[in-house]
Parts: C-alpha cells; structure tokens; sequence
C-alpha cells in the first residue's frame, strides 16, 4: 500500500528487497545495510542525513522512498502512565499508537517499563459490538512500513539521543499488538512488518517481546503458529459459551469455540509457551459466574493464562464495567480453578485509552464520521 505521494515507505523495506532495488539501481548490495543503519541505529529522518552516502544515491532514496508515512496530530499524556499519539496516515487516515509505561520496583520513572501498543488497520470489519474501532467500519490495511513507522515515532520522543549505543534499538521493551484493527486480517503485512521490528539490522527486538491480540481468525492462528518468528499470543473471548460470544462478536459466528479453541491449542502446543485469553468484562452481558467457571475450564484446558479487563466505556455504546466486588468474585473462581489470572484495572482511562476511541472523537469532530446510535449497536 502506498501512501498519496505513490512511494512506498522506506521502513516497509527487509534487507533483501532493498538490497535487490539497489543492486537494480546499479549500487553496491552493501549500501542496504548502511541505509538501514541510517534509518534504525542512528534514526535518520531524511535521506539526506546518510552522510556517508553518494548525494545522487541519497537524491535516489529519497525520490524512490517515503520516509514519513505517519505525522503526529500531538500526544494526549494522560494523569497516570500513558501517551497516546494520533496519527495522521498520507491518505489522511488517522490512527493511534499508545506507550503504557509500567513502573519498576525501585528504580525511577525513566526506567520504567514500556509497552508500546500498534495499530495495523484503518478502522476494523470485525464489528465486536463493544469497541470503538469498529464502529465505523473498516477502511484499509496498513502497509508493513506504516506499521513500523508507528514504533519509529515513539523512538523519536521516548529517546532523542542518537545513535543508540548499544545494541537496545528500541526505544522500548514490549510490543503488544492491540490497537486499531484486526492484526491478522493483514496477515502479510504484520508479519513483514514485525520480521523489521526483530531483525538485528531492523529495532533487533526478540520476538518473545511481541504479542499479536486477535479476536480468533482460526485459520490464521494455525498458520501463525507455523511461523519461525516466535510471536506471542493473545485472543480476545470475552465470552466462554458461543451464545454469550456471539451476542456481542460476529466473528464467533465465522470461528465458533469449537474451531477457535483447538487452534489455539495447536498454538499453544507448538510454542510451548503459554497463550493469554483477554476477556473484558461487561456487565450482565459475561459477567456471570456461569461464565467465570465456563471459562476456568478453557482456560485449564489451553493451560492459559487470563487476563480480566473491565469494561472501558465508549461514548455511545450502551456497556459498562461491573462493580469490582463484582469483578473480584469473577477473578476468584478462577483462582480456585487453579488458573493464571490478572485484573487490568487499565491505565489510561481518563484519556481513552481503549482501542480506537481517540480516532473516532477526532473523527465525529472534524465530522468525517457520525456517532452511531447506542440502540443501532446493542
Ligand atoms: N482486533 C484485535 C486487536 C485489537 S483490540 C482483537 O480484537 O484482539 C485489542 C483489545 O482491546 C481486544 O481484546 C479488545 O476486545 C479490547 N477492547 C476493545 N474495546 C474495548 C473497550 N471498550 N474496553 C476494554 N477493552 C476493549
Ligand atoms: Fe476489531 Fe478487535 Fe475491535 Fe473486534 S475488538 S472490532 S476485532 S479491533
């Protein structure tokens, strides 16, 4: 996919496809890891800044390449620990991107852990009735470049000193694939994008770091779970019985739990590691302890690990979150389940942080989209 200028992003680029336009542009193949060191180790903006490069090559790259696939629209910092950045794609899509920072036991705030959170799709047409990103519907795959470009503009604020020192690239320690969109509905993409993110010439971060979240594409959770890559997992089921799913995600009409949970077993089995069953809870809608035991035994059958997160409202959606003695009940079945389980009481709240619903307040805004009607939804 390529941006309105009509070049294709130059953080959209491996090793070899760059290497194979040079050697095509009459260069030396060796050039490609100099430009890559540009673009990653010493966080090169511009073709011109490659100093070490002939000026008509330097004028080639950046007549063959967009360099800037996404512009910041500001960062919102909300009073706990998150940013939030919307950004704006050249076709003039918006997006977000959001750092969750996690602060360690005993050092200060500058060490403290971070997440940084992607997008991979404008919009989403997976229309689970409880989210933001998919209310207006799906507009468009992001280009791998346009994936990692998102991690790129959280280098730039997190870290300014260039070039990085050591061998840490990133600016950050985890990446959890969360944002806008469905992440493996742009299967090729993602991945191209997340082999830059961890290859040694790209921000050299292990795959181990990295977790796809999906709302449970069969198929392509057994062809990931092929991959050398060695992603991690996370599926969102917020609901432990087809009739409770189903209200609330189309999708499960498509993947029922009997096809979704034996590929996530497949998953798992491979990995050896263990997978995460997000589930948000939403009152009177899965909040049941029906539900909390149903998916106890989900969760002990994949050996998974459950992450609890209460419901985050969306202007115009008719949910909202249970009481939290309601919600502590929920966690202790399966705690006496014998099941892995955490509550994210999410930060970020009080700037939006769930997916999507910064880019649809921009969006009603500037009046490129209408809110929906609650009832159109329920
Ligand atoms: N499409 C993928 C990844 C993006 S959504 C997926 O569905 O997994 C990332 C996570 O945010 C999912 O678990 C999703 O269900 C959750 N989410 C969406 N809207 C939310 C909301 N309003 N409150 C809390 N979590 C929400
Ligand atoms: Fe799409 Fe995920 Fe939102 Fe469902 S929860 S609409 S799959 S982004």
């Amino acid at each position: 996919m390529q941006g309105l200028t009509g070049k294709p992003p130059i953080h959209g680029e491996t090793l070899e496809t760059l290497t194979a336009a040079l050697k095509e542009h009459g260069e030396k193949p060796f050039r490609a890891r100099q430009i890559l060191e540009w673009l990653y180790k010493k966080r090169a903006a511009t073709a011109d800044e490659m100093t070490n490069l002939s000026k008509p090559l330097r004028a080639w790259l950046a007549e063959t390449y967009e360099f800037a696939p996404t512009a910041r629209l500001g960062a919102k910092t909300s009073s706990d620990v998150t940013d939030k950045f919307l950004l704006r794609l050249q076709d003039k899509s918006l997006i977000e991107t959001v750092i969750i920072r996690a602060p360690q036991e005993g050092v200060g705030q500058d060490r403290s852990r971070k997440t940084v959170c992607i997008s991979t799709q404008v919009g989403c047409a997976y229309g689970c009735k409880f989210c933001a990103s998919g209310l207006a519907g799906w507009k468009r795959d992001l280009s791998a470049g346009e994936i990692v470009h998102q991690l790129i503009q959280v280098c730039r604020q997190e870290d300014p000193l260039t070039p990085r020192a050591s061998d840490e690239i990133a600016s950050f320690d985890n990446i959890v694939v969360m944002g806008m969109g469905e992440p493996l509905a742009n299967y090729d993409n993602l991945l191209r994008a997340l082999g830059i993110v961890n290859a040694d010439w790209g921000l050299n971060l292990g795959a181990r770091r990295i977790t796809v979240s999906t709302s449970g594409l069969a198929p392509q959770i057994e062809r990931l779970s092929q991959e050398p890559l060695g992603l991690r997992l996370a599926i969102s089921l917020h609901g432990a019985t087809d009739e409770v799913r189903q209200q609330i995600m189309p999708v499960n009409r498509k993947y029922p739990l009997e096809k979704l949970l034996p590929a996530a077993k497949t998953f798992a089995d491979r990995h050896g590691r263990m997978i995460t069953l997000e589930f948000i809870l939403i009152r009177e809608i899965n909040d049941s302890m029906e539900q909390a035991r149903a998916l106890t035994k989900i969760a002990r059958d994949l050996h998974a690990h459950v992450n609890l997160i209460p419901y985050n409202k969306v202007e115009g959606l008719p949910w909202v979150r249970p009481e939290i003695p309601r919600q502590d009940a929920f966690a202790n079945v399966l705690r006496e389940g014998r099941v892995s389980v955490t509550i994210r009481r999410e930060k970020g709240h009080d700037i939006n942080a769930a997916c999507g619903q910064l880019r649809l307040q921009t969006e009603m805004a500037e009046g490129t989209i209408a809110p929906v009607p609650a009832k159109a939804r329920a």
